[in-house]
């Protein structure tokens, strides 16, 4: 179970906003860009997690209620994380207790936090930090089934869109030039190579070890020749290496699957965009000529 939307605005109201500890603002004023820094954690007090900070077993306890939850600066929620002994249990139940009564004394009435123009300001607050923990879990979820035999399954599906794209492109040429000769031969590393005009575009996939998605690549590569129906050189017409770019599978930020540059990691392609990429360079290097 996940934190409520409910829990949310119940934990943040009460908070007024402010860290428990330090009582810095944990919203701060929106940026030159406009957006509205959320410094605020959102932190277990009891940690459900066997081996997280001040874990007690209970049967049937709500870890996600906001009795188990204080809000804090990220600053002090690493401290009191890591300074268990420090801060056990009853000293955190304490200082969120104190916090709650130092807001009602000292801010504002509390109460009017809830009404009107205020309700919008905090129904926009809560809509920033569930879609945060949304962005965080679909991440959470990417990374497991990247790190799962489910990664390799859909690195496979990502190959065949590849291959389909290929083979679609081709046959398109072929509609529309019919005197263009193209062939298209599969190679042993599960996707295609394109021959053309005594070129050869050849894309392959290397599926990573034990049955994980982790460490599988897409090699693209032109070379001036062909290889032999084996995929090994030819001594007698050696082949020339004229462009190439290796990209690992894995996911981005949004936790969408493609492939990154392994030589430049900021690269992130869709397998449309870097299949679309690679048969516009190869058709404009052929045809040129
Ligand atoms: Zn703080």
């Amino acid at each position: 179970m996940t934190i409520t939307d409910r829990t949310r605005k119940t934990i943040w109201a009460k908070s007024g906003n402010k860290c428990a500890i330090c009582k810095t603002d944990l919203v701060k004023d929106k940026d030159m860009f406009n957006v509205r820094l959320i410094v605020g954690e959102e932190c277990h007090i009891i940690s459900k997690q066997a081996k997280g900070p001040r874990h007690i077993h209970k049967n049937g306890f709500d870890y996600n209620s906001d009795e188990n939850l204080i809000l804090l600066c990220c600053n002090d929620h690493k401290m009191i994380d890591e300074q268990v002994l420090e801060y056990p249990v009853e000293k955190i139940i304490e200082i969120k207790n104190e916090h709650e009564k130092w807001v009602l004394e000292n801010l504002s009435n509390v109460n009017e936090v809830t009404t009107n123009k205020e309700e919008s300001v905090f129904d926009n607050l809560i809509s920033f930090v569930t879609a945060k923990y949304n962005k965080e879990m679909n991440i959470k979820s990417s990374e497991e089934k990247f790190n799962s035999s489910e990664g390799l399954k859909i690195a496979f599906l990502e190959v065949e869109k590849i291959k389909r794209i290929i083979y679609d492109t081709v046959e398109r040429i072929h509609n529309n030039a019919p005197n263009y000769r193209i062939t298209l031969r599969d190679n042993k590393k599960h996707i295609t190579d394109i021959l053309f005009k005594d070129k050869t575009l050849t894309v392959q996939f290397y599926e990573g070890f034990a049955n994980q998605a982790k460490s599988s690549y897409l090699f693209l590569a032109f070379v001036d020749g062909y290889f032999r129906e084996d995929g090994t050189v030819d001594p007698f017409y050696p082949v020339t290496l004229i462009e190439l770019i290796r990209l690992d599978f894995t996911f981005n930020e949004k936790g969408e699957f493609g492939w990154r540059n392994q030589e430049n990691s900021s690269e992130f392609f869709s397998s449309e965009e870097i299949i679309a990429i690679w048969l516009k360079k190869f058709f404009n290097l052929t045809l040129d000529e």
